[in-house]
């Protein structure tokens, strides 16, 4: 560097001491360079949204460098650069390279600095929920291996979806307590607290910004704890599961043989049924629909739905998604600890339909 200014003749001999001082001159002119560029390039390198410095840099078609995070939350609620206001034609986030130069650059500068805010980032995002770790949409009603299709539009909702992808893929769905009707020790909530929890498939980002998601039903849950965050539900959460098999089939052993029900008494009759005759029930009803080329059994129906499955454990679920009922009769499924239950309830569903009492 000397030698660069000028400062170093070649007739100057140099011996180790000399060489060793000249180097701490060095490092400290280095270091005074590097200082400065930090501090002209900080307001650079700090994002326009959050004010820290820039976490997964991406560069916008108007030039502008964002946190991919700032980003997507700006993306929740307009096109226009936060920094100029101009259109921001960008596609789908997920497909936008970070600005690797960037990311090079504060990775070299200042790399305790980079891990330090990603440090922050990802506790900021904990400690936002505390136990109340799972993100809960009031919706609708979902079934364990059924398909649910979602159009999701509102911000805070776009929000809940990208952090469940960047997490676990998963989320849980609550059906909306329209009648604020209580639900055990929550009271009378917005919503009913048996959910189920759903695991995203695919996403779709349409021009609007509304978001298609396809998900499937995995296991159902009962909401132990509720709150906000960002706008939208979070919960803590227990699964829910049926009983074990040998107490099912004690059950079943124990209703069979009851004394006969009464000629009108339907209930009675349907609770007094062997569980293979509550499945065979079922089957039948369904067959006969079909070949009545009943409406809710349309070709498009079944596209989405699938055919009837042979898991008696999974039919009334199937059932329910496909019967034209209310909401509020598809529900009593939701709190079943045995398959049998389950049967029961779709057995009744189907004398109502054939008494024509629905
Ligand atoms: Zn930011
Ligand atoms: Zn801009």
């Amino acid at each position: 560097m000397l030698a660069a200014q000028g400062k170093l003749g070649y007739h100057v001999e140099l011996d180790y001491q000399a060489a060793s001082g000249l180097s701490e001159r060095e490092r400290a002119l280095d270091d005074t360079v590097l200082s400065e560029l930090l501090e002209s390039t900080h307001r650079e390198v700090d994002c326009q949204v959050c004010y820290n410095l820039m976490l997964d840099p991406v560069t916008t078609y108007c030039g502008h460098t964002l946190c991919r995070k700032c980003l997507a939350r700006v993306l929740d609620h307009t096109h226009h650069c936060p920094v100029c206001r101009r259109g921001m034609a960008i596609p789908p986030l997920q497909q936008t390279r970070s600005n690797v130069t960037l990311v090079k650059l504060l990775n070299g500068l200042c790399p305790d600095a980079v891990a330090a805010r990603a440090e922050a980032v990802f506790e900021e995002e904990r400690e936002g929920t505390g136990d109340l770790d799972v993100p809960l949409f009031v919706c609708t009603l979902g079934f364990p291996n059924q398909l649910t299709f979602l159009r999701i539009f509102e911000p805070r909702y776009r929000l809940m979806i990208r952090r469940a992808l960047e997490g676990n893929g998963e989320f849980g769905m609550l059906m909306y307590n329209r009648y604020l009707e209580p639900q055990g020790d929550l009271g009378p909530v917005h919503f009913y607290h048996y959910g189920i929890m759903l695991r995203i498939l695919h996403t779709q980002t349409l021009a609007d910004g509304t978001n298609l998601v396809e998900s499937r039903g995995m296991y159902r849950f009962r909401v132990k704890a509720h709150g906000v965050r960002d706008g939208y539900g979070v919960g803590n959460v227990e699964r829910f599961d049926d009983v074990p098999l040998a107490e099912e089939e004690r059950i079943e052993a124990e209703e069979t043989s009851l004394p006969a029900a009464g000629e009108g008494d339907m209930t009675g009759q349907i609770n007094r049924m062997p569980t293979c005759a509550l499945v065979a029930l079922g089957q039948d009803f369904v067959t006969r629909m079909q070949a009545r080329s009943a409406n809710w059994l349309q070709q498009r129906v079944l596209d989405v739905h699938g055919q009837p499955p042979d898991d008696a454990a999974l039919f009334p679920y199937w059932f329910a998604s496909v019967l034209p009922i209310s909401e509020e009769e598809k529900y009593k499924l939701m709190g079943t600890t045995t398959v049998r239950e389950r049967l029961k309830v779709t057995a009744s569903w189907i004398r109502r339909i054939e008494s024509q009492r629905w």
